[in-house]
């Protein structure tokens, strides 16, 4: 399952910064939708998306919301989030990521939280040696988990390690690592319980007492958060804004450079200026622009089938929208 690779746009630490995933064959894919959640097959060896790599603060994570579901830096109120460095702790203190075809139903709640998911890929602690670059995919073994709610949603956080480790084949269980990384655990509660508080926020609550479970019991919570993905992606759940519009094509850099040479006289249209647009504003208000129209002026052939892909994808999600403040109202127990 080897050869996947990244490719950015834009600076990294900006707000237009994004980070592309494709295939061994150099298509464009979804972190989100399109890896597979289970490495070489193996029950609890797990594929893993890295978001953030060890000692780095910049709080960088899957865009569930946009076509493609390339990683970006969160952003509050405008502004870039990084998380603080909460003493005597240094940035996040695992290689942070998420294991793909996975989610944490903002719908459904969990029977041993009592509180609902926060509409995210699962969460990952990876404890290997090696520090991991963002964007890389990783195959994990996993070792236990933590129930932290954040802010009154369940959040789970799977303690897992790189099976490429040199040590890996001395951890099987959430044990092993109590016994040969002395300290990391309560570490680990620690970070979660306070990282907010430098913003302001109270501390974060966890489900257990905060005790870990073990091996057997995170691997269930993964698979039920699968089977909650293939519900979303069956449509048999509402997700809201989540985007599995992640069929859209994005071009080469050669084909960006040739403009849209290549698209004259198709028919149909197999690769899009997305990146072109996307450097013009966001989904949104590209769609918004060209509903009130005439804002772009550039329509080649391709970028008119992108923005009306974009605008279908931007109403959709907007009927999704209501629809999920009339389910969620019904769900009230979960707000
Ligand atoms: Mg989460």
């Amino acid at each position: 399952m080897a050869g996947y690779s990244v490719e950015e746009r834009a600076a990294p630490h900006s707000l237009e910064y994004r980070l592309f995933f494709k295939d061994g064959q150099g298509q464009y894919i979804s972190p989100f939708h399109d890896i597979p959640i289970y490495a070489d097959g193996a029950e609890n060896v797990f594929n893993m998306v890295v978001e953030v790599p060890r000692w780095t603060n910049a709080k960088m994570e899957i865009a569930t919301k946009d076509p493609l579901n390339p990683i970006k830096q969160d952003v509050k109120k405008g502004k870039l989030r990084y998380v603080a460095n909460v003493f005597p702790h240094k940035g996040y203190i695992w290689n942070y990521g998420a294991i793909p075809q996975t989610w944490e139903d903002p719908g459904h709640k969990d029977e041993n939280t009592g509180c609902c998911g926060d509409n995210d890929p699962i969460d990952v602690c990876e404890i290997g040696s090696k520090v991991c670059s963002r964007g890389e995919v990783i195959k994990v073994k996993v070792l236990g988990t933590l129930a932290l709610i954040d802010e009154g949603e369940t959040d789970w956080k799977i303690i897992a390690i790189n099976i490429e480790d040199p040590e890996a084949d001395n951890y099987n269980d959430i044990n092993d690592v109590r016994r040969m990384k002395p300290g990391y655990l309560e570490a680990t509660v620690d970070w979660f319980r306070r990282y907010k508080v430098p913003d302001g926020k109270p501390e974060n609550q966890f489900a257990f007492n905060g005790e870990f479970k073990g091996k057997d019991f995170a691997v269930n919570v993964i698979k039920s958060t699968h089977e909650h993905w293939k519900a979303l992606i069956a449509k048999k759940t509402d997700g809201g804004e989540i985007n599995w519009h992640h069929h859209v094509k994005l071009p080469t850099q050669s084909h960006l450079k040739k403009g849209a040479v290549g698209f004259r006289g198709s028919t149909a249209c197999p690769r899009v200026q997305l990146p072109l647009l996307w450097e013009l504003g966001s989904e949104q208000q590209l769609a918004q622009n060209q509903l009130t129209s005439g804002s772009i002026t550039r329509k080649t052939k391709a970028e008119r089938w992108m923005v009306k892909q974009l605008c279908s994808s931007h109403q959709e999600a907007t009927t999704c929208s209501n629809r999920k403040i009339a389910s969620l109202s019904a769900r009230r127990p979960c707000l």
